[in-house]
């Protein structure tokens, strides 16, 4: 049994993270991720690669690896490449739901399965359910560029449109995996690993290949609301012999941090000492932080106010631990021209 591990993002840059881990038999990746600083040598928040060349813009740039049998169908017959009868990786572990770690599943072919944790499912259906954003089909494949004979055609105008609809989406194969449970991908033995990042769901991964014993850590931090989970997973990892670690290292040097507790503090303090409304800005996803500004507004006696996307991840992760939807009061935007 030989293992190869092959980089293709992730390597000298924060995220990007697209690693293939290979033995005799199996191949899966773990993350398949955006790199941000390639994506912004090109494009920017105005220019964005054309959807109307299918996959032909992220190949021709390097933003997507050249890689047989990975990526999905419709894409790749629109720029007229050819697409393999099989997928030629047997899944894809996405250690968290960040963009730069997950957002080019996208391309993806629709029959490679997802292994993610539930935080993370939840997390890629709000994405889908409220952004706009253009690499969102990570759940559900959305085929794009076929066209379907119009009921009605005008005079002088095309017979076809582009077909849309239920029956042009594909659920892509979605495993939930559960905390130190080992499942296999093929002969690939694997544990997901929950461990606390600025997201909920996150999970470093433990892969036996047979003649290897890999860590990949994913992105993980000590000093946020769930110090427990990374400090079980250090343990656990040890346990685990690992001959191989993968590691993300964007603060590795840094020896000190600012937990929630004291950003929790210290904006308490700004606040009570001011009398206005306060706006508060942070990642909506980032539900640590939600709960820091919460309690901030608790603390100080004011309401804490959310909009639909927060209210709908709140509602989404009824259960898990943090305010539910009652508990917040939701603004809802007028439309424009109404006042
Ligand atoms: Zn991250």
């Amino acid at each position: 049994m030989t293992t190869q591990i092959d980089f293709f993002g992730g390597v000298d840059e924060i995220g990007g993270n697209k690693i293939r881990v290979s033995n005799d038999t199996n191949s899966i990746f773990l993350d398949f991720g955006m790199s941000f600083s390639q994506s912004n040598d090109y494009f920017s928040e105005f220019l964005q690669p054309r959807k109307a060349n299918g996959i032909s813009d992220f190949l021709e740039l390097n933003l997507l690896p050249n890689i047989n049998g990975i990526y999905r169908k419709d894409y790749l017959n629109h720029c007229g490449l050819v697409c393999s009868e099989n997928p030629s990786i047997d899944g894809v572990l996405l250690s968290h739901a960040h963009m730069d770690h997950s957002a080019y599943i996208h391309h993806l072919r629709e029959d490679i399965p997802i292994y993610l944790t539930e935080p993370s499912y939840l997390i890629m259906k709000a994405i889908e359910a409220t952004t706009s954003a253009s690499f969102n089909e990570i759940l559900t494949l959305k085929k794009s560029f076929y066209l379907k004979r119009k009921k009605r055609i005008k005079e002088g105008s095309s017979e076809f449109t582009e077909a849309k609809g239920l029956e042009y989406q594909i659920s892509r194969p979605i495993h939930v995996i559960n905390p130190y449970d080992e499942f296999l991908i093929g002969n690939l033995k694997i544990i997901s690993a929950p461990v606390d990042h600025s997201l909920p769901g996150a999970s470093a991964f433990f892969i036996d290949t047979g003649d290897e014993r890999i860590v990949y850590t994913g992105d993980l931090r000590f000093h946020g609301r769930h110090p427990e989970l990374t400090n079980k997973f250090v343990k656990e990892a040890k346990k685990f012999s690992p001959s191989i670690m993968i590691s993300e290292g964007t603060r590795i040097d840094s020896t000190s941090n600012i937990n929630e507790q004291s950003i929790e503090d210290s904006a308490s303090k700004i606040v009570s000492n001011f009398e206005g409304h306060v706006i508060v800005n942070y990642p909506i996803r980032d539900l640590d932080r939600f709960l820091t500004f919460y309690n901030v507004a608790m603390n100080t006696n004011r309401r804490f106010a959310v909009n639909l996307k927060q209210a709908y991840i709140l509602k989404l992760f009824d259960g898990h631990g943090y305010p539910k939807i009652n508990d917040v009061d939701v603004y809802i935007p007028k439309k424009s021209g109404e006042w």
